[in-house]
């Protein structure tokens, strides 16, 4: 069985093999981009080869980047966890070619690598075609579609919608329809009873998109109009930690050797065995999946803080602390003792780790430790205020309470709805954002000094003072709007 280590080797020096140059990941972190905090795609640090302001320096490259997706366009930060394919950051692997080879070399290397290199089952692979966008007057992806059915039958090539099937950059820019690659990893008994056609795309935990495959090739103007591009584009992405369940034979990307180490870890630390309990083995993967993000956020120079970014960090290490809190009983900082073992298994590819272990422990445990005293105290709040609503024979929280959670014990709403949720509860959010609007007039009104522990104090600085006010927040709105 292949190690994590060699999967990802054998990506790189395949391409290698194919005149690409391979280049290191990119920081995680993004400082000179006004639109993207976190590098969510292979294809970021390429941006401006590809929107043409600065020339290729080599027209083939392959690499694996450090991808973060929990803000912007693309957040899985709430399924984090409770699936056991999404990661909040996770690796990329990708191959381009800048005004190279187009369609036909991309998927016949796409297929060289899974089927003749790794072995993979032919019989459970999918191939998606963009299926077409009449009112755009775009045809079908036939060129990619006769591709495919040099490698795969009819049956498994699906023709897919422009949401999944057509990429953009943006409102303008570069754009082209993709092919993904999907797996079916489902046992042969379960495949017998339902073709793994009908789940490709319906977020079946085993029967996942593993390799997107862009073509760019329109140009899309400001009149919204689409002009070919002088030169094309193939940008792809794989998901590493997902090729890596497929190859040693998993269901759960924590399952391989990329996680097991940690949640080893984290089971030793509470004394609890993964795969025995349902709510902990959640709790395991959120903070198996939520150490790597914070330590390499760190090392890519994001320390958690009060605004912007580093909000969006300390949130993440907020939500594994009280993963750990609620579900694996911990109440002292342990999620920092977790980086030894994060650097025997990514130390290797990242070196980063190593050089900054010092500072990503001490981070994360002063981290820890704040966030678990003012959680200790705000739960006995909430209990209480559970309690009493209870007795009242109500199934709704205040919005007040909930206020003062945020306000004073720096309990996030998404947060105080988490623990309400599983116990049976809600809260009124119309009072709750009421008493936020209150707040921001008067935080409006306030002197420039104000304490508490979500306010960056100095002035000068972004100052948090709510969570309409930061950028991660569109999130948190948006993902009050889906419930
Ligand atoms: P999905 O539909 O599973 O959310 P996606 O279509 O959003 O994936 P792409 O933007 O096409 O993903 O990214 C390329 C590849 O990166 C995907 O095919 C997948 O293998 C992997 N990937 C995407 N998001 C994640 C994630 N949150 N964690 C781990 N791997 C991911
Ligand atoms: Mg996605
Ligand atoms: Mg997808
Ligand atoms: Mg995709």
């Amino acid at each position: 069985m292949l190690t994590a280590k060699e999967i990802r080797e054998s990506f790189k020096s395949f391409f290698n093999s194919k005149g690409h140059q391979i280049v290191p990941s990119a920081p995680m972190v993004i400082k000179d981009d006004p639109t993207l905090m976190f590098t969510n795609a292979g294809m970021n640090q390429f941006k401006d080869i590809i929107l043409g302001n600065v020339p290729a320096r080599y027209k083939r490259v392959a690499d694996s980047q450090k991808c973060l997706r929990v803000s912007g366009k693309h957040n899985d930060l709430e399924e984090v966890g409770l699936d056991t394919y999404h990661h909040t950051m996770f690796e990329m692997l990708g191959n381009w070619s800048f005004g190279d080879y187009f369609k036909k070399e991309a998927i016949d290397w796409a297929w060289e690598y899974l089927v003749d290199i790794l072995k993979i089952d032919p019989d459970r692979l999918y191939a998606t075609v963009f299926e077409g966008y009449a009112p755009e007057g775009l045809e079908r992806d036939n060129e990619a579609a006769s591709y495919w059915e040099k490698h795969l039958p009819a049956s498994h090539i699906i023709n897919g919608n422009r949401k999944d099937n057509f990429w953009e950059m943006g409102d303008t820019g570069p754009c082209g329809p993709c092919s993904e690659i999907h797996i079916d990893l489902r046992s042969d008994a379960e495949r017998a009873q339902i073709d793994g056609v009908t789940l490709v795309n319906e977020s079946h935990p085993q029967v996942i998109e593993i390799w997107n495959l862009v073509f760019m090739q329109y140009n899309r103007k400001a009149d919204g109009s689409l002009e070919p591009l002088p030169a094309k584009v193939i940008d792809t992405g794989m998901g590493f930690e997902r090729l890596c369940m497929a190859l040693q034979g998993k269901t759960s990307n924590y399952d391989t050797d990329v996680f097991q180490p940690i949640i080893g870890a984290i089971g030793q630390l509470c004394g609890k065995k993964y795969g025995e309990d349902r709510q902990a083995d959640i709790a395991m993967r959120v903070i198996a999946d939520h150490v790597r993000t914070i330590a390499f956020s760190i090392t890519d120079g994001q320390l958690p803080s009060n605004a912007k970014a580093g909000y969006v960090i300390r949130r993440i290490l907020r939500r594994a602390v009280r993963y750990g809190y609620t579900f694996l009983g911990q109440h002292q900082a342990f999620i920092y003792t977790l980086i030894p073992t994060l650097i025997d298994t990514m130390g290797d590819a990242y070196p980063e780790l190593i050089s900054q272990k010092i500072l990503i422990e001490k981070v994360i445990k002063e981290e820890e430790e704040s966030f678990l005293r003012t959680l200790a105290t705000g739960m006995k709040l909430l209990d209480k205020v559970m309690a009493d609503t209870k007795e009242a024979g109500m199934d709704c929280i205040n919005g007040k309470d909930a206020f003062t959670l945020y306000d004073t014990y720096g309990f996030p709403l998404d947060l105080t709805e988490l623990i309400l949720k599983e116990n049976g509860l809600s809260v009124d959010t119309k009072e709750f954002d009421a008493q936020m609007q209150q707040q921001k007039e008067r935080a409006r009104n306030a002197a420039a000094i104000e304490t508490g522990d979500w306010v960056v104090v100095k002035e000068g600085e972004p100052r948090f003072i709510g969570y309409d006010f930061t950028e991660c927040d569109a999130e948190i709105l948006r993902y009050r709007k889906i419930k």
